[in-house]
């Protein structure tokens, strides 16, 4: 018997949500762990105690600042930048939890925000406006394959997600061990602490930033017609990042009732506990 525990950083915004969701996940894996009869733990973390149990954790969506200032105030600022950092358990964030993984942000100085950093990345903070101009979009994320397989039929089907004051990644940087040097020196900019390198862990550039999926023109441009998808550009903005452990997507799969996406992570969990 294996027993995996997945946490849910709790200080604030959709935490809930997420719980709901990997226990609907975990149905959609079951088939795959048959004979490992592994058994799933979904916690809610505050504390360092409850962070230590985790095999692996999801930083929701809500308000980064707060999230930041609420976790710097309980004394789990710290380790869960070793977690991420250090000892490099599975994390995924989701909008807040993205921005929070950043080893860049900007529009953050002024409020004394943190970031726990691990993605090396800028995020832009509320890159399509404010609560009002949330919308919904189908993505294309070829990596589902990987959980309904290609024969179910669902493989092609898109994923509905939610963008509400969303971050976009608008730089992937230069993976370095030490800080981001040169983006510190940005205006209204807030860069990651360092950490100091494993004698285990990748070397610099080992882990590069996977780019796992693009918003396309076309989503932009339904939310605001006056704007073409060819004007946008064929790329589109960049919606969901890897880089080795640290997993990042701007928009909120938690609030679709679509498990894929936490499905396919979970696999991923169960593939660094093994
Ligand atoms: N704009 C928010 C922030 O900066 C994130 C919004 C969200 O998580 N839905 O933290």
């Amino acid at each position: 018997m294996t027993s995996i525990t997945i946490g849910v950083l709790a200080l604030q915004g959709a935490f809930s949500e997420h719980l709901q969701l990997l226990q609907q996940a975990s149905d959609l894996v079951a088939n795959d762990y048959q004979d490992q009869q592994l058994q799933w733990h979904f916690i809610e973390v505050r504390k360092v105690e409850e962070l230590d149990r985790c095999d692996g954790l999801i930083l929701p969506g809500g308000e980064s600042t707060t999230i930041s200032l609420v976790a710097a105030r309980s004394g789990i600022l710290e380790p869960l930048r070793e977690y991420v950092k250090v000892s490099r358990k599975p994390v995924w964030g989701t909008c807040a939890g993205l921005i929070l993984l950043a080893e860049s942000a900007n529009r953050t100085k002024a409020t004394g925000q943190e970031l726990l950093g691990g993605l090396d990345v800028r995020v832009n903070r509320n890159h399509f406006g404010r609560q009002v101009e949330s919308f919904e979009a189908e993505l294309d994320l070829p990596f589902l394959k990987e959980v309904v397989g290609p024969d179910s039929g669902t493989d092609k089907q898109p994923f509905r997600s939610v963008f509400i004051r969303a971050p976009v990644v608008e730089k992937i940087l230069e993976p370095q061990s030490g800080i981001q040097e040169a983006q510190s020196q940005l205006a209204d900019t807030v860069v990651a602490p360092s950490k100091a390198a494993t004698t285990t862990g990748p070397k610099v550039g080992e882990w590069p930033v996977e780019v796992m999926c693009r918003l396309p023109g076309r989503a932009k441009a339904l939310r605001d017609r006056e704007v073409t998808a060819s004007e946008i550009g064929e790329e589109g903005d960049i919606v969901a990042v890897r880089q080795g452990n640290v997993f990042g997507t701007s928009f909120h799969p938690e609030l679709t009732g679509d498990a894929r996406i936490h499905a396919w992570w979970m696999k991923q969990v169960v593939q660094s506990v093994q």
